[in-house]
């Protein structure tokens, strides 16, 4: 685990101030006590180890992902050396994680499958589905793989959304996120269950009426695209931004700056994005800063436990079902509620407020030669020195939760208005978008 907070900027922060202890959620703290006081050369000792242990049984398993990953190399390496959009080198900062998870990626699928058919049931994402086959079995044959095209990735703008937009399953997409240099490899860091983002969608569109092959091959076409997707490369590709999604347009879903956040959520049409608002593609810059604003580790085995930390033994359900039951109900319900607010919430008006309870305290942006040989652009403006010590994008849960939020520099945050009849009392009461 890194000990510094991550910032905006893509070389190392300079160190933390130590934490304030925190209540709530479960705060670092809450690791057993013998697992911290161990040396952190020993904690990475132990990653190194146990990720050698998961890379080699996936390997074992299967070992197209090397091949997999020569010919990503041989592919893409030479237009991101040609035509860079930041200067990076190859062995840039964590790029031997982003193999890591290239090589583990056939056993992660297997168990990212599994759990993900179990969400695409429970997401109940099969009920439009069903009300929906009647009027696609009219679809004339020839029309069907548009219409299944348009459907998919209508579904996968609104599971990529709240992917975002919803702390707890931004737990697992953040891991995505973190990566701060985005290149041919980086799209592969993905956590394993992330993958759930693709299961409602894949059982909406066969609840719909297509065949599960067609289904599939979406889903793969979608994960094969997105790798070239987050390649480092300069095309723009201007006269496509508005038909299909460019790396441009990718990029700036990654980037971590204030008015790029939350947006660019399509994986095949930007359609989606400029009919719900959150289409960003400015014409006079570039992105330049990638990465989330919260701590996320370094390592394989660090990053495929983060998101799971917290969530306490699944085993207490044996020895407290009633409690356990109850917590899962609240857990089911402020799952729901933060759904329909992501779903519910006004163009322009971002979950900084209402979903983040707090943010890392801003830190200096350190000078700007990069220890990691991360270079911004020069041939675009450089952000400037609000845009990089802004919090970009607040940690909506974890460790810090209890402090205070600065508020976001951009003027997007409003409140959402009350229902209709409630306006005015809410307005009185200050009420925030529960109106409680
Ligand atoms: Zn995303
Ligand atoms: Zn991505």
């Amino acid at each position: 685990m890194q000990t510094a907070i991550r910032t905006s900027w893509p070389t190392p922060p300079p160190p933390a101030a130590p934490r304030p202890a925190a209540p709530s959620p479960p705060p670092p703290s809450s690791e057993p006590a013998a697992r911290r006081r161990w040396p952190v050369r020993g904690r990475r000792l132990a990653a190194a180890a146990a990720a050698a242990i998961i890379i080699a049984a996936s390997l074992a398993f299967d070992r197209e992902p090397l091949a997999a990953v020569a010919i990503l190399f041989v592919l893409v390496v030479p237009f991101e050396k040609l035509f860079p959009r930041h200067r990076q080198p190859i062995r840039r900062p964590l790029l031997g994680t982003d193999l890591a998870h290239a090589l583990v990626s056939p056993l992660m699928t297997v168990v990212g499958v599994a759990v993900a058919v179990v969400v695409g049931a429970l997401s109940l994402a099969w009920l439009p589905g069903l009300a929906l086959r009647p009027l696609v079995s009219m679809v004339p044959p020839p029309l069907m793989p548009f219409l299944g095209v348009a459907l998919f990735d209508l579904a996968i703008y609104w599971t990529h959304r709240w992917y975002h937009e919803v702390p707890f399953l931004w737990r697992f997409h953040s891991i995505h996120h973190s990566t701060e240099h985005l290149d041919w490899i980086s799209g592969l860091r993905s956590h394993p269950f992330d993958g759930t983002l693709i299961a409602p969608p894949f059982f909406f569109l066969v609840a719909a009426g297509f065949s599960p092959e067609f289904t599939g091959a979406l889903a793969v076409v979608q994960v094969v695209l997105g790798i070239f997707l987050h390649a480092n490369v300069r095309f723009r590709l201007r006269w496509l931004h508005k038909l299909v999604i460019t790396p441009e347009f990718h990029h700036w879903h990654h980037a971590n700056e204030p008015v790029a956040i939350h947006s660019n959520y399509s994986v095949f049409l930007p359609a989606w994005d400029l009919l719900f608002g959150t289409y960003f593609m400015p014409d006079d810059r570039r992105p330049t800063v990638y990465g989330v604003n919260e701590p996320i580790p370094d390592t394989l085995v660090g990053q495929l436990w983060h998101p799971l930390r917290g969530m306490g033994n699944p085993l207490r359900i044996v020895r407290h079902p009633i409690r356990s039951t109850r917590a899962l109900f609240r857990f089911v319900r402020q799952l729901l509620r933060d759904i329909r607010r992501s779903t519910t919430r006004r163009r322009n008006v971002v979950p900084t407020v209402s979903f983040a309870v707090a943010a890392e305290p801003p830190i200096p942006a350190p000078p700007v030669a990069a220890a990691s040989g991360w270079v911004p652009d020069p041939t675009w403006p450089a952000p400037t020195v609000e845009q990089l010590i802004a919090p970009a994008r607040p940690a909506m849960w974890g460790p810090t939760a209890t402090r205070p939020m600065p508020p976001p520099i951009a003027t997007r945050p409003m409140p959402r208005p009350a229902p209709p009849g409630r306006r005015g009392l809410a307005d009185l009461m200050g009420w925030d978008d529960d109106g409680r």
